[in-house]
């Protein structure tokens, strides 16, 4: 509390503040004593600062000093406007206004034309000669000081405001003259008695301090909070409060009020943006009441004070170095500026101001580096709703691919390739997707699931994709009998339009107008800028050649997670797989090996040629061996039918032998259960088939000339022995197979840490790895003791009652799983210090995710790949807040 100033004077030659006072001061106060150094006219006033809000309400009351400082304010405002407060000759009018340190729009209070009373209103009219202008701001005033101060509700004034309207048989506000509004101020001192049980005060100094008091008060409104809850903006801030004079833009046809960008707000492009009223106050311009005018009409309207207006905004580019979103008024002529701040924007005008910004010379490539966020090209890179589209969302899951699709509803993977091969738009619904629809899902706009959360099998696959999905939408209920689903007591059947918008989670029902946003070359430019500033590498999550294809063109490094399961779904290969799950020994289960192996070392040498040269991490068989096989219900389905179509008694008995080794496999928590280095080390030939798959395409592309130094990761490690144990068996495979081919070249064997032990024992297992990708994804599940798939149950509702801050599965809970990756990284770099380290689970491609794995030190971050431009942003980010700190 620096010297117990409270408060600060600006609009003149002895204004006090500056623009970087902004904790102080708030936005707008820090902002109008900036313009007023400069030299823009600015209505004088003070303002009040944030250390009094907090104060007051903590204690319900001012330091003395504040009472003090606000008595003196006003002298000096009286003497710098030569107006006096409550005077009847030459009143001087004032507004009061809230200023948080960032803008919260509407969010907070403002009343305007203080000062007047029965007596002033007089005055105010033979100072200016204008007896309806008088009245109409004294009408203006007992509304917003009813409203806001009073607690009365707006509709009330309103009302009678209409009323009066009517009986005069008029429509505009500015078609009622004097009489009229002076009739209305005494109908509206009525409802205030009416209200409150008590007068209007007519005391100039009263109404301001209760003024002040409700700006303050209005920090804790319902809505404030809402939106600091929405915003991340922590409530001990407070809010200032700014004490202007007033100038009046409805003085008449040479007055008038306005709002600007000093550059379009939605396309970025260099052109000055915005509206203005003539003879009308700030609120009729923001309130809709009457149309505005497009600023460029003010040329011809006003052209002096447009001339000036123009070399303003000018100045204030300049000057700031950003886009400025300016209030303005125009009192007979003669203009004032009313605020100036950074103007908000449309992600694609973000990107095109930073750009053209360094391309004029106003920024460094480093700042437009910091003006563009990682979420905001996340909007860039997907379709979105169009925001003048009205629409009603019907239900609410998780935002787990982002973007938004339109498309008939279908139920099955099988009948989303059938419907997109007949060139219709499908959306797939299901109540959890498997591996099986990853063709349905391919070939569906977008994917709706019942159950499931931010890592499920839906969620991961999407957004390797870049497809929308909506995932755990719980309140949705699927009737395949029907080929229906509902929420409440609306259905929705096979082949009607929904739209899903995988941004905000919203199903809506029937089509929405979408956005597809045109990917420019500016983001190119802004990633390449990124690109010199970041020291973290960007690899993708990838395991198809077009998806590695669509991440290089992104901008990707590498592959750092190919999840090699996925290639064991594919039509050609699902036989195949469940002859060797189903054999009984070792010999045929090989034997079904060998006919995986060519299709295995198709799909890797794909991955090599497209990385070309570039680092590839391949994962060696993850998932429970079930996944594979089909489900006890269809096959139970297909033996009623081979029983009652009188079917072969050997396929018969085949069906039930399937089913029994279904049974048998079935898990209770198959995701803590016979998967990853488990499944390699109960079954090495699955894994032995793998590493000679990788050994053999590095071999043949080494010959061509190619160089590849493959990395093969284990998964699911929690100790070392199951690493060594591994390990051991791989590096005999590989050296046998580069012996076999007469080549040899280096390969690196590393881990997965996703699980806490491992983690803990980094130390050890560093002995045996070469490298460390955490698996994040199944580190929160098991740190947590969070399933993957079935936490949209009730994380939702933790969130909601802000058990947590957000679901740990999205963003890294660098609190507790985070600490267990830095003391992985500690310990993994205490046996092995050059050990490279890096994340692929989801987190990799989340923005504050990357910044926390930058600063404990990873090498790299993996991602799907329409993550990868953000990934590279916000790694250059993290850079320039660390030195910047
Ligand atoms: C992880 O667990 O974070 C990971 C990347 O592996 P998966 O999602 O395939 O289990
Ligand atoms: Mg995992």
């Amino acid at each position: 509390m620096a010297d117990n100033k409270f408060v600060y004077f600006f609009g003149n030659e002895e204004t006090e503040g500056k623009n970087s006072m902004k904790d102080l001061l708030g936005g707008k106060g820090a902002n109008l004593a900036e313009m007023a150094n400069l030299g823009i006219p600015v209505p004088p006033g003070f303002t009040i600062t944030t250390e009094v809000c907090l104060l007051y309400l903590e204690k319900g009351v001012y330091p003395e000093e504040v009472i003090d400082q606000i008595n003196n304010a006003v002298i000096k405002l009286e003497k710098v406007t030569g107006k006096k407060f409550g005077d009847t000759e030459n009143p001087l009018l004032i507004s009061v206004r809230s200023g948080a340190r960032v803008s919260m729009p509407g969010m907070m209070d403002t009343v305007l034309n203080l000062g007047l009373n029965d007596d002033t209103v007089i005055g105010l009219s033979k100072k200016t000669g204008n007896d309806r202008f008088a009245y109409d701001s004294y009408r203006r005033f007992l509304t917003m000081f009813g409203d806001v101060v009073l607690d009365i509700e707006h509709e009330k004034f309103e009302s009678a405001l209409s009323a009066k309207k009517k009986t005069l048989g008029v429509i505009q506000d500015t078609e009622l003259d004097a009489s009229a509004l002076k009739e209305l101020a005494e109908q509206f001192k009525e409802i205030i008695r009416k209200e409150t049980g008590t007068d209007f005060p007519q005391e100039p100094r009263k109404q301001l301090q209760m003024a002040i008091d409700a700006v303050f008060n209005s920090w804790n409104n319902q809505r404030a909070i809402t939106y600091r809850r929405l915003n991340n903006i922590p409530g001990k801030w407070g809010t200032a409060v700014n004490v202007q004079s007033m100038v009046y833009g409805n003085m008449g046809e040479t007055s008038g009020t306005g709002v600007a960008f000093t550059r379009d707000p939605a396309t970025g492009d260099k052109r000055f943006f915005g509206e203005y009223l003539m003879n009308a106050q700030g609120e009729d311009v923001v309130a809709g009441i009457r149309t505005p005018e497009p600023i460029s009409t003010l040329k011809d309207n006003l052209p002096e004070a447009y001339a000036r207006l123009e070399a303003i905004y000018h100045k204030l580019e300049d000057h700031f170095r950003d886009m400025q979103d300016i209030e303005f008024t125009i009192e007979e002529g003669k203009l004032f500026m009313l605020q100036t701040r950074t103007g908000k924007r449309t992600a694609a005008a973000a990107l095109k101001i930073a750009v053209d910004m360094v391309n004029e010379g106003l920024i460094d490539k480093r700042t437009a580096v910091t003006r563009v966020s990682p979420e905001q090209i996340d909007r860039l890179l997907h379709p979105t709703l169009d925001s003048q589209a009205e629409f009603e969302v019907l239900a609410t899951g998780l935002p787990a691919s982002p973007g938004a699709a339109v498309g008939k509803v279908v139920f099955t993977a099988e009948h989303a390739e059938e419907m997109a091969k007949a060139n219709e738009k499908v959306i797939l619904v299901r109540t959890e997707t498997s591996p099986e629809d990853i063709g349905g899902m391919d070939a569906a706009q977008g994917i709706l699931t019942v159950r499931g959360g931010m890592t499920s099998h839906a969620a991961v696959v999407a957004r390797g994709m870049g497809k929308p999905c909506v995932a755990g939408c719980g309140s949705v209920t699927i009737d395949m009998a029907s080929c229906a689903f509902s929420v409440s007591d609306v259905t929705i059947n096979e082949g009607d339009y929904v739209t899903i918008d995988g941004s905000t989670g919203s199903l809506i029902l029937g089509e929405v107008e979408l956005v597809t946003p045109g990917v420019s070359g500016e983001l190119d430019t802004l990633l390449s800028w990124a690109d010199e500033i970041r020291e973290m590498g960007v690899r993708t999550n990838a395991d198809t050649p077009h998806d590695a294809q669509v991440a290089r063109d992104f901008g990707a490094e590498g592959i750092g997670l190919c999840r090699t399961e996925h290639m064991f779904f594919g039509e050609d290969r699902i036989p195949a797989v469940r002859e060797m799950i189903l054999a009984e020994d070792t010999e045929v289960r090989k034997a079904a090996l060998d006919k995986l192996l060519p299709m295995q070392k198709e799909d890797f040498i794909g991955l090599f040629k497209v990385m070309d040269g570039l680092p590839v991490t391949i994962r060696l068989l993850d998932p429970p061996l079930h996944e594979f096989l089909p489900k006890h219900e269809e096959l139970a389905d297909k033996l009623r039918s081979l029983e009652a179509e009188k079917g072969s008694d050997s396929e018969i008995e085949r069906i039930k032998k399937i089913m029994e080794r279904v049974d048998s496999m079935v898990e209770v928590n198959p995701m803590l259960g016979h998967r990853g280095c488990r499944l390699g080390i109960t079954y090495p030939e699955i894994y032995e088939m793998q590493v000679r798959a990788i050994i053999e395409a590095a071999c043949e592309l080494k010959a061509g000339g190619m160089d590849i130094v493959p990395e093969i990761m284990i998964p699911l490690v929690s100790h070392v022995n199951e690493l060594r144990s591994t390990k051991e068996d791989l590096v005999e495979v590989a050296e046998s197979v580069m012996a076999e081919k007469n080549c040899k070249f280096d390969y690196l064997v590393g881990t997965m840490i996703e699980l806490p032990r491992a983690a803990l024992t980094a130390d050890k297992i560093a002995e045996e790895a070469e490298f460390f990708s955490f698996g994040t994804n199944d580190l929160t599940q098991t740190t947590f003791g969070f399933s993957r798939d079935d936490a949209g149950k009730f994380l939702p509702v933790y969130i909601e009652n802000s058990i947590l801050p957000s679901d740990p599965f999205a963003v890294l809970d660098q609190e507790g799983v985070g600490e267990l990756v830095k003391i992985g990284i500690e310990k993994g770099r205490s046996t092995r210090p050059d050990i490279k380290i890096g994340i692929c689970g989801e987190h990799g491609g989340e923005p504050s995710s990357v910044k926390f794995g930058y600063n404990i030190g990873l090498n790299y971050v993996s991602c799907s790949p329409f993550r990868v431009p953000i990934a590279r942003l916000a790694a250059a980010q993290a850079v320039i807040e660390k030195q910047d700190n």
